[in-house]
């Protein structure tokens, strides 16, 4: 099975009614259109669907939406590289993913220029040399690990050896969406003196098909710690039923949910926007009913590149004899600093 990159092959496949081609032709003109095979096989579930398919909302763009929704060029030291926080910084290595998401932060570029060529690889291990204080670097794109397990290798067991990283980062999609790539050739790729953390990004339970199960368990079995990061995303997972499910999933296939993001604002995203009180009420419903290690930190990137922070929800407030905490019942408590 092909992956579907045009709307005719989603006509032909059943995806999409053919009276919906012309305007779906008109946003994939927007915003690029590809569906793995892997995902095709979980089209079934809605969850799942809403992710890939492209929308005629897509084309309702909001004033508010930006085409660079978390600032990412406005911290470029060199081409290729975001360096926001002082000991970490971000590799855009290749701008192609395996899917292209409907609601992705990173729309405008996935898909462009492909991969960034060896020669400007070469200013990015300059300035990392040259910048002892980032401790680490993440890998993401698009989707690092579409490239070969070979081009990918070289790139990290360069970053190892500059010897000033505590560790590397992998943002990927990959293990879900094409479970196939995660070979032997790959585990081995991920091998060096520093350690490899790979955070798989995965919003619905549905994603997790056996095949991708057995990939994440290939992936924990060779040892690489993993971590997950979802999009809080309406009409795929905005409720407190459909984010226990993804995160018990998660841990019993031995990943640790990381960061459950707010939607950015994506251009011609909207219609996946939730509001932040939905999302803390979601947050709040789910601690006390899933293990604390099942959580993740609920995160706003704060839209211009102003860094990420979590949103909630709030246990604690300042009271009038010392601080006032609330329980998971939403009962109120007195807790007093010493002195
Ligand atoms: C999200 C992000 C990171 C990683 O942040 P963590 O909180 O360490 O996961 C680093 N740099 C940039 C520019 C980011 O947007
Ligand atoms: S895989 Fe990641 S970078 Fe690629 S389209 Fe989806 S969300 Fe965007």
């Amino acid at each position: 099975m092909p992956a579907i990159t045009t709307i005719p092959q989603l006509v032909a496949a059943g995806l999409a009614a053919p009276d919906q081609a012309a305007v779906l032709e008109d946003v994939a003109q927007e915003f690029r259109v590809l569906i793995s095979p892997a995902m095709q096989g979980a089209m079934t579930a809605e969850g799942v669907a809403r992710q890939f398919l492209p929308d005629p909302r897509e084309l309702v763009i909001h004033p508010e939406e930006l085409r660079d929704p978390i600032g990412d060029r406005a911290h470029e030291p060199v081409p290729g590289l975001t360096h926001r926080y002082p000991d970490r910084a971000i590799l855009h290595l290749t701008q192609t993913c395996a899917v292209y998401c409907r609601f992705c932060f990173r729309r405008e570029t996935v898909g462009d220029a492909g991969t960034l060529p060896d020669a400007a690889l070469e200013p990015v291990f300059a300035y990392l040399a040259a910048t002892p204080a980032i401790r680490e670097v993440i890998l993401t794109g698009g989707d690092p690990m579409v490239l070969s397990p070979r081009r990918l290798g070289a790139v990290i067991a360069r970053l190892s050896g500059l010897g000033t990283l505590d560790a590397i980062r992998i943002h990927t999609r990959v293990p879900v969406v094409a479970p196939e790539r995660i070979t032997p050739a790959m585990l081995a790729a991920l091998r060096v003196d520093i350690p490899v953390w790979l955070v798989v990004h995965t919003n619905h339970a549905d994603e997790l098909t056996p095949d991708a199960r057995a990939a994440l368990g290939r992936l924990a079995d060779a040892g690489v710690p993993l971590l997950s990061q979802t999009v809080l995303l309406r009409g795929v997972n905005d409720t407190p039923e459909a984010l226990e499910a993804l995160f018990r999933a998660l841990y019993r296939l031995r990943v640790k949910p990381y960061y459950l993001h707010h939607c950015d604002l994506a251009r011609g995203a909207g219609h996946f926007r939730t509001t932040i009180a939905r999302g803390q009420a979601i947050m709040a419903a789910l601690r006390g009913r899933l293990s604390g290690a099942a959580l993740p930190t609920y995160v706003l990137d704060i839209p211009g590149g102003h860094g990420k922070v979590p949103i909630g929800p709030g246990y604690l407030a300042q009271g009038p004899h010392g601080w006032t905490v609330t329980d998971p019942q939403g009962r109120t408590h007195t807790y007093r600093d010493p002195g």
